[in-house]
């Protein structure tokens, strides 16, 4: 039967991981469970200013802060927003919402006031933390949501008029407030969302991803399970790691804002990537492990001031987000000069966030895969035409089944239902194999997401917004391969009127959308959309003729 053959074709881990003994656990207990082990080592540092607090600060001022947002009415349900560069308050923020039981969604601080103000009205934020740099932008969004009417806004530095103070909030009394914790009598570890990440997922525009307390401990302790990284506590030396992918993503928010947590490790924060700020960070600390995706690898490749000596106590490097060349990694071990160990991962937002990872023990003799699935997870290759799980080495979609499956997209029935099975399976969109040896490849894409430096992009949400220009009859953008960005929005226009050129057109976007969502891959007039009886376009169709006339295809 159909049912037998999926069987045989459901790939796991080999590796044992009892993760039961996570179940009703609250995530704040599950991170702060061995506090008492290292509360007094730093945990987050400004790499700019220095500034920083121990593993026991972060404790004790996320909960006051939690009384504080108690105290200013806000209960479980409601949705707090963080739109901040990584510093290290970022976690003192998340676990304070945590703590009064909110649901915190993470928002990119340089997305355009029009980009903002679509996620926060989408999650129906009741309040968002921010600094004064960013105040005018937030204003700006809720002016023009009249649903945000009531946003309240939380200011980390200088106290702004009208706008509550972080710093004031840090210092209430938390010692009498009824914080979060996993003996809650309505706590329900696997329904109540506390994370609301923004994913376009297979198609459509950004949607948020419903991520529960169960989702989160299960994934990072499956990642645990994975890693060579370890707890600064028996003879172990605390891990070091880099905080420059930005918080906001699933992936350096699990990784470094709650990973860390769990380890008693110390994350150096860096806002933003500036090529000086970022030497200094590796001349000046000692890293132990770092996250690093395909476009960081490139300037550390080709900066002639970093050396070998920056990586000196470097054993673990962590990438993932999206393809990173085996000439990259390998210029990279040939720079650092000693035998570190690179852990390629794969996952999505939907998966909180990870699915698959290179082992600990693979000494790099696996570079190119995304390793085999974690603990816990089950994988199958789905033919999209016939809808058959594959054996080895017969591409097609991804499925994930595991503890990590989202709980679904908010608000969004719909796309939930195309997205996770009615049996739970999560279609990744991505196009794989894998070997015998159950180590899995990505070798394309099947939804219509283009990946800029990492970033997503969602062709939808673009071809939405260039719809509005007055000359447009119709549009379609689709991503074509970069050098630098890895991939970049190529939009296809059917003009109105032929009055506009090529540069309008992109002009367009750049009040309306943040960088890494501008037409970097030029804009190209077209006589038609290719489309489906059905009306979807035909995106690879597009891809395919445009790669053929660059002689690419
Ligand atoms: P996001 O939800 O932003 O993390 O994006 C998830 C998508 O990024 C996946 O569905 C893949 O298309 C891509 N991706 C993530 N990790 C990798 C990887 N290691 N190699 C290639 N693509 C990846």
């Amino acid at each position: 039967s159909l049912h037998s053959e999926n069987a045989q074709n459901i790939v796991k881990s080999d590796r044992e991981l009892n993760l039961s003994t996570f179940k009703g656990v609250a995530i704040t207990d599950y991170l702060f469970q061995d506090l008492g082990k290292w509360s007094n080592a730093v945990s987050m540092e400004c790499s700019l200013t220095g500034r920083k607090y121990t593993h026991g600060e972060i404790y004790n001022y996320s909960r006051g802060f939690a009384a504080a947002l108690q105290q200013m009415g806000y209960e479980k349900g409601d949705t707090l927003a963080i739109a901040l560069p990584n510093m290290p308050e970022y976690p003192i923020i998340t676990f304070g919402a945590w703590f009064s039981r909110l649901t915190v969604t993470l928002v990119n601080p340089t997305y355009t006031p029009f980009e903002i103000g679509k996620q926060l009205a989408d999650c129906q934020a009741k309040c968002i933390v921010t600094l004064p740099l960013f105040l005018p932008y937030i204003l700006q969004a809720k002016s023009a949501y009249p649903f945000l009417a009531s946003l309240k806004v939380i200011i980390i530095g200088e106290p702004q008029e009208g706008c509550h103070t972080f710093a004031e909030m840090l210092r209430v009394d938390s010692s009498s407030a009824n914080l979060a914790s996993s003996s809650d009598p309505d706590l329900n570890t696997e329904e109540d969302v506390i994370l609301l990440p923004y994913s376009s997922g297979t198609t459509g525009p950004p949607k948020g991803c419903m991520l529960t307390h169960s989702n989160l401990v299960m994934n990072c302790a499956q990642t645990n399970a994975t890693i060579n990284a370890l707890p600064f506590t028996d003879g172990n030396a605390q891990e070091i790691g880099l905080g420059l992918l930005p918080f906001f993503h699933i992936m350096a928010f699990q990784a470094l804002g709650l990973i860390t947590f769990t380890l008693g490790g110390k994350v150096l924060c860096l806002p933003r990537f500036e090529p000086e700020t970022f030497i200094d960070c590796l001349k000046n600390n000692k890293l132990s492990i770092m996250h690093v995706v395909a476009p960081l690898f490139q300037f550390i490749i080709s900066h002639p001031e970093l050396t070998k000596d920056e990586f000196s106590e470097c054993k673990t490097v962590f990438t993932g987000a999206c393809p990173t060349s085996r000439i990259l990694i390998d210029k990279f071990l040939e720079k650092a000069n000693k035998p570190i160990l690179i852990q390629e991962g794969y996952g999505m937002t939907e998966l909180s966030p990870l699915s698959h990872m290179i082992l600990a023990d693979s000494k790099n003799s696996k570079v190119g895969s995304v390793g085999p699935p974690i603990p816990g997870t089950e994988v199958k290759v789905v033919c999209p035409e016939t809808g058959k799980a594959l054996g080895p080495k017969e591409k097609g979609e991804i499925w994930i089944k595991g503890p990590q499956v989202m709980k679904g997209y908010f608000k969004n029935e719909e796309a939930t239902k195309a997205t996770i099975t009615s049996d739970g399976w999560l279609r990744t969109g991505d196009i794989g194999l894998y070997e015998e040896d159950k180590h899995f490849y990505i070798v394309d894409r099947l939804k219509e997401l283009i990946k800029v430096k990492g970033f997503q992009v969602s062709p939808s949400e673009l071809e939405a917004t260039l719809r509005i220009h007055p000359a447009v009859a119709d549009v379609a953008v689709v991503g074509v391969p970069h050098n630098e960005l890895g991939e970049a929005p190529r939009a296809f226009v059917v003009l109105k009127s032929s009055t506009v050129s090529e540069t309008e057109i992109a002009d367009f976007l750049k009040d309306k959308l943040s960088s890494h969502k501008q037409l970097t891959g030029g804009v190209q007039f077209v006589e038609e959309i290719p489309k489906a009886p059905s009306g979807k376009i035909l995106r690879r169709e597009l891809k395919a003729a445009f790669l053929e006339g660059q002689g690419k295809a």
